[in-house]
């Protein structure tokens, strides 16, 4: 079980991110809304749980832009609501990118 939630506490924070500032993003994988972000220089992999997730994982859940901003692709509350509803849908072709 992947831990899509890895690091979503932080967003929480009323962090601003300057327009230089490189940020880590959080979409959702499923509906590909954007969660929320935070700029990359406050805070660190252990302190988002990034390295606790294998080599796996981390291809699963992290990718990087050509500026070097990272974007974490979790679940939003909506479609983790949905999921737990209809767990079915995972096994939909195509739902899960
Ligand atoms: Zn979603």
């Amino acid at each position: 079980m992947i831990p899509y939630s890895v690091g979503i506490l932080f967003l929480n924070n009323s962090n601003v991110c300057r327009r230089d500032e490189m940020t880590i993003q959080y979409l959702c994988r499923h509906c590909g809304t954007s969660i929320g972000q935070i700029p990359k220089t406050k805070v660190t992999e252990q302190q988002l749980g990034l390295h606790i997730l294998t080599a796996e994982e981390r291809e699963h859940i992290i990718s990087y832009d050509l500026e070097g901003n990272m974007s974490l692709k979790v679940t939003c509350d909506y479609c983790q609501q949905m999921l737990s509803q209809n767990p079915e849908l995972l096994l939909l072709p195509g739902y899960l990118q």
